[in-house]
């Protein structure tokens, strides 16, 4: 694990070169990079996608089979429930952007680890800097995992973090395999507008 966390290097440091550099360094330094093993089996890193002046900003988990073959997030099934979402929270185009904890797809879709996590945060975290949104949705538990790790939020409940709000909501796959989870998601999302709008 020694040589493993040396692989991620000095992380304030690359955060702060890359937001230095600006947003297209994130982009091709995340395209380059080969500091955890999921690099590998990747085709296509993928970066995220949305507005470059975002009011919401939305986190995933990592990348599926569509969208390591497209290089976008959110290509395939869950992003359809995404987008039923974003509708549903009356999110113009310019008003939100998406990415994942990793830019890397994980083999046969399991979950990230939290060496691969670590690895890729410094380019979630340089993107936060750099498109600065209001508001951080962490979807689902391995967002929350990367990005507040020392925090245990409850689901729809909004916190104050480092000058923005977050708030914890159902990943979309969930809302695919459990449909009762769409209502409950609707309450969260109703409470909050307010935040957005
Ligand atoms: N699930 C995610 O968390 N992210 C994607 O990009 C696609 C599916």
């Amino acid at each position: 694990m020694a040589a493993e966390e040396e692989n991620c290097g000095n992380r304030e440091e690359r955060v702060r070169k890359m937001v230095a550099a600006g947003y297209d360094t994130v982009a091709r330094e995340a395209i380059a990079c080969i500091r955890c093993p999921l690099h590998k089996s990747a085709i296509k890193r993928v970066i995220g996608k949305g507005s470059c002046n975002p009011k919401v900003f939305f986190i995933g988990e990592a990348p599926g089979d569509s969208e390591n073959k497209s290089g976008i997030p959110f290509y395939g099934r869950a992003g359809k429930q995404l987008d039923k979402m974003i509708e549903y929270m009356e999110l113009s185009e310019e008003d939100w952007f998406v990415t994942n904890t990793v830019k890397c797809r994980p083999p046969e879709n399991r979950k990230p680890k939290v060496h691969e996590i670590e690895c890729c945060k410094p380019f979630l975290i340089a993107q936060i800097a750099l498109l600065n949104p209001k508001i951080i949705i962490l979807l689902g538990n391995t967002a929350e995992k990367s990005y507040c790790p020392e925090k245990k939020l409850e689901w729809g409940a909004p916190v104050e973090h480092g000058g923005r709000t977050i708030l914890k909501l159902y990943h979309p796959a969930a809302l695919i395999y459990t449909a009762s989870k769409i209502e409950v998601q609707r309450g969260f999302i109703d409470k909050n507008r307010g935040l957005w709008q």
